[in-house]
């Protein structure tokens, strides 16, 4: 039985790559008829906040990673799983596997002359009954980690020092925990950050010292930005939530984060999850890292944007419409809405103009559009505008002639009328928007600009 598992630590945002993680795992699950395990590592007290939590749990839940789902198991916090660490490291004393120490980073290198020589084994056979706990590895031949992505990876003994376990104050770490719980819970395959590789061989050890046969591991690569640094959170846009709270959709992004690493093996790229899901295979995966490029998401995101039933469209529009805004003006231009958004958070400053009493002042759209020359477009155009037949052609044509006459194209005229009828210079086509806007308003507005 297939069991995998998501083990993200609580201490930011939910990053992209973890999603990207979360989502190779679910993938394996669905596919083998097994389960996804959620375990939150809480064990951080000092970085750990109960908002982090909630952020992963609801943006795993926004990519479809959540308890509707039969294959899904958790969460489980590892916090409440410490007798169970420290019962690990009280066995492999036991068994002679680990042992007490006492020696303090200086003492280590005092001993050694260096600080990046690892530890030396000093308190190996000194029979201690207290102190941090280390595991004793192999002095000679290698730990070889047969890993899905990376392949054959080995690790010379002799560089691994004696690791801790536990620290001086009780409280287990990190690799122990890990596997642990990963033990308690059966899990079979590993995948996760490129980052762990190197944890692994320990890891494997521990497992193996503890009895059991270590699960499947695969090491997904690294996520980098355009130029080929590793996505971090300082620098880059990295949080699933920022995306969802711009308005991208779930299915675009989980689109575009199953390719970050891992492809269908043909062309394809735009590919819904039910047809992604099922030729999903660990073998697939690229060990080169992976380019997170915001401007491929921001284009599938349109692609899936425009996918969507008119009323569906409609719908995921309504967080970015204001209550008070009326629907059925919105529903006149939606369509034209569709076809130009990347992402939904742009819906708004494509309509409001339509619903508040003045469109939206921008200075930078005002200055570039009332060049020398706007006030006489905009005063003819008022004037046309009082008995044109109303509809965009005849709209179109007015303004046309009215340019014209200033020796100016319709693109150059359209200019001053776009930022008095919409506040900006790029929108929903012009004259469908005065269309919508009707007559008393539109002129209402051409003839503020001018004043
Ligand atoms: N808690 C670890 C992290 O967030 C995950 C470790 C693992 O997947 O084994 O990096």
């Amino acid at each position: 039985m297939t069991r995998v598992r998501f083990a993200p630590s609580p201490t930011g945002m939910f990053h992209v790559g973890g999603a990207r993680s979360a989502l190779f795992n679910w993938a394996i699950a669905e596919q083998s008829g097994g389960t996804f395990v959620l375990r939150i590592e809480d064990t951080d007290a000092a970085r750990n906040r109960p908002e982090w939590t909630e952020g992963i749990i609801s943006a795993l839940a926004w990519i479809g990673i959540n308890g509707d789902s039969p294959h899904f198991e958790g969460p489980y916090f590892q916090s409440a799983y410490e007798q169970q660490h420290r019962d690990a490291a009280t066995k492999l004393l036991k068994d002679g596997r680990a042992y007490h120490c006492t020696c303090t980073r200086d003492d280590v290198k005092a001993r050694t002359g260096s600080e990046h020589q690892g530890y030396d084994g000093h308190c190996r056979d000194r029979g201690l009954t207290e102190g941090a706990v280390r595991f004793r590895t192999p002095d000679e031949g290698v730990t070889v980690v047969d890993d899905k992505v990376r392949g054959r990876v080995e690790f010379p003994n002799a560089a691994m020092e004696d690791f801790v376990i536990v620290r001086g104050d009780g409280s287990p770490l990190f690799i122990l925990a890990n596997v642990v719980d990963d033990m308690e819970m059966r899990i079979s395959q590993v995948v996760r950050a490129e980052e762990h590789l190197s944890n692994t061989p320990k890891q494997q050890l521990l497992w193996k010292a503890l009895g059991a046969e270590p699960p499947v591991w695969a090491h997904v690569p690294v996520i980098v930005n355009e130029k080929r640094q590793k996505l971090s959170k300082r620098r880059d846009k990295v949080a699933l939530e920022s995306y969802r709270d711009e308005g991208y959709l779930a299915e675009a992004m989980v689109n575009y984060l199953m390719l970050l690493g891992w492809g269908p093996g043909d062309d394809r790229e735009i590919m819904p999850w039910s047809e992604m899901r099922p030729l999903f295979r660990l073998e697939d995966v690229n060990q080169a890292p992976a380019f997170f490029d915001e401007k491929k998401l921001r284009a599938f995101n349109g692609e899936y944007i425009r996918a969507l039933p008119r009323a569906v469209f409609a719908a995921r529009c309504e967080p970015w419409l204001d209550p008070s805004w009326d629907r059925s003006v919105f529903d006149r231009v939606a369509d034209l809405v569709q076809t130009r958004v990347a992402v939904l958070s742009e819906v708004t400053a494509n309509v409001d103009f339509l619903f508040l009493d003045e469109p939206v002042f921008d200075q930078a759209s005002w200055d570039k559009a009332m060049k020398p020359g706007a006030a006489e477009i905009l005063a003819g155009y008022a004037e046309r505008l009082e008995t044109v037949s109303w509809d965009p052609d005849s709209l179109k044509t007015a303004l046309e002639e009215v340019g014209l006459a200033h020796g100016l194209k319709l693109g150059k005229a359209q200019a001053p009328v776009r930022v008095a009828i919409t506040g900006r210079t790029v929108g929903l086509p012009l004259f469908e928007s005065i269309e919508v806007l009707g007559r008393e308003r539109s002129l209402d507005r051409v003839r503020a600009a001018l004043a």
